[in-house]
C-alpha cells in the first residue's frame, strides 16, 4: 500500500505529521505496512518548482494508492496569477486523478457538544453527510472577463463572470454515490439546489429525480441552498445525507464543521469511481497560526482512518484510530480551538502523542 503524502503550506505540515505518526502505530499494532513517500505542492512546491502542482508530485500522486493531503494557501500568494495560486493544486489533483466525490462527515462528538455554536440538546449526537460533487459547477467553468489581471486583481474593468456548468454524467454518478451512501445510512437523500433560479440546478434536480428511481427504498428530498443553510442551523439533525454541487457544497460543509465545535475537528475523503481517494482535513491551511504548534490535528488523523477505511480496507485499524480519538477527548485534552473551561489545552503534538498512546497504549512524553 503506496501512500503518498502532501503535507502542503501553513499547518498543513504540522498536522500532517502527526497523522503520519497515528498512521505508524496503528500499523504496527495491525501489522500492516504502507510505503510513504514525501513530495511538495501548493505554495511550497511554487516557491521549490516555481508551480503549485508540478509534474512529480502529480505522478507520485497517480502512482499512490491513496493521498495524504495537508492543506494550501497562503494570503502572500495572492497576489499570483490564478493558475500559479497554491489553491489550484488540489483542484488540479481533483481533475487529474477524477477525484469527483468529496464525503464530508460532520459528526458532533459527544465531548464537544459545549464547544459547537449551537445550543447542545441541537447537536448533540449530530451525524449527518454531505457530499460535495467536486470537479464540475461553476469553479470549473470558463472564467470570462478582463483576464488583464494586474496582480491577480482587475482595475477599472466593467465586469468579470464565472460560468456554471454541469453534464449530465457528473450528476448522476454523483446522485449514484449519493443513493448508495445512504443505503447504509437511514435511507434519506437532501439533494440542495438553487432550481428557482439558476438553469444548471433545475438540470441538477431533474438528474438527481430520475437517478432516484433506480433507489425507491430511499427517500429523497429538494431544498433550495438559502433554506439548507437556514436549517442547517435551525435543525442540523433533520438532515441524514445532503448531496450538492461543488460551490453549495463547499460552503454548507464549512458551515457544518462549526455545528459540531471547530472545523478542526472535520475530515474528509474525495475519492474516485474506484475508491482510490485524496484524503484531507476539511480546514485549510490557517496561516494565523501555522508554525505556532496550537493546530487540531484531529481532522487530519480522522482523514488518515477514512484513508484506511475506503480506499486501504483497513476497517479495523480505522476504527481503532476513531475510538483512540474519542477516548483521547474523554480524558479531556484539547486544542484551543476546541477547549472550554475545565478541559485541558495542548498543542499539536502533545495532541498527536496522545492518540499515538492511546493506540498503542504506551505513554509518550513530549518536551515542549
Ligand atoms: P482556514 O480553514 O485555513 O482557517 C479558518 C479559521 O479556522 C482560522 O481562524 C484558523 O486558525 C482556524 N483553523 C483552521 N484549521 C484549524 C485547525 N486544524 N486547528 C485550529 N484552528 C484551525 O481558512 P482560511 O483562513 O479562509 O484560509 C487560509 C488559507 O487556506 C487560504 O489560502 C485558503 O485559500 C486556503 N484553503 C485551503 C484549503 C485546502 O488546502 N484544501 C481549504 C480551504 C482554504
Amino acid at each position: 500500500m503506496k501512500i503518498a503524502i502532501l503535507p502542503g503550506d501553513g499547518i498543513g505540515t504540522e498536522i500532517v505529521a502527526e497523522a503520519e505518526r497515528v498512521l505508524a502505530a496503528v500499523a504496527d499494532v495491525h501489522g500492516l505496512k504502507f510505503e510513504t513517500e514525501h513530495a511538495l505542492v501548493g505554495g511550497a512546491a511554487y516557491e521549490a518548482h516555481g508551480h503549485p502542482l508540478p509534474d512529480s508530485t502529480l505522478n507520485l500522486a497517480k502512482s499512490a494508492d491513496a493521498i495524504l493531503f495537508g492543506a494550501v494557501g497562503d494570503w502572500k500568494y495572492d497576489k499570483l496569477d490564478r493558475p500559479l495560486r497554491p489553491e489550484q493544486a488540489i483542484l488540479g489533483l481533483r481533475k487529474h486523478l477524477g477525484l469527483f466525490a468529496n464525503f464530508r462527515p460532520a459528526l458532533c462528538y459527544e465531548q464537544l457538544t459545549h464547544a459547537s455554536s449551537l445550543k447542545p440538546e441541537l447537536v448533540a449526537g449530530l451525524d449527518i453527510l454531505i457530499i460535495r460533487e467536486l470537479t464540475g459547477d461553476i469553479y470549473f467553468g470558463q472564467p470570462r472577463g478582463r483576464r488583464t489581471a494586474v496582480d491577480g486583481h482587475f482595475p477599472g474593468a466593467e465586469e468579470a463572470f464565472d460560468t456554471m456548468r454541469y453534464s449530465k454524467p457528473e450528476i448522476e454518478r454523483i446522485a449514484h454515490v449519493a443513493f448508495q451512501a445512504a443505503r447504509k445510512r437511514s435511507k434519506k437523500v437532501t439533494s440542495v439546489d438553487k432550481a428557482n433560479v439558476l438553469e444548471t440546478f433545475q438540470f441538477w434536480k431533474d438528474v438527481v429525480t430520475e437517478v432516484h428511481a433506480q433507489y425507491p427504498d430511499v427517500e429523497l428530498q429538494h431544498m433550495y441552498v438559502d433554506n439548507a443553510a437556514m436549517q442547517l442551523v435551525k435543525a442540523p439533525k433533520a438532515f441524514d445525507v445532503v448531496v450538492t454541487g461543488n460551490m453549495f457544497g463547499d460552503i454548507l460543509s464549512d458551515e457544518a464543521a462549526m455545528l459540531t465545535g471547530s472545523i478542526g475537528m472535520l475530515p474528509s475523503a474525495s475519492l474516485d469511481k474506484a475508491n482510490k481517494g485524496l484524503y484531507e482535513p476539511s480546514h485549510g491551511s490557517a496561516p494565523d497560526i501555522a508554525g505556532k504548534g496550537v493546530a487540531n490535528p484531529l481532522a487530519t488523523i480522522l482523514s488518515a482512518a477514512m484513508m484506511l477505511r475506503f480506499t486501504l480496507n483497513q476497517p479495523t485499524a480505522a476504527d481503532h484510530i476513531e475510538s483512540a480519538v474519542r477516548s483521547v477527548l474523554s480524558s479531556g485534552l484539547r486544542t484551543g480551538d476546541i477547549w472550554s473551561e475545565g478541559t485541558k489545552r495542548v498543542g499539536t503534538r502533545e495532541m498527536g502523542d496522545a492518540v499515538v498512546a492511546a493506540i498503542t497504549g504506551k505513554t509518550i512524553t513530549t518536551k515542549t
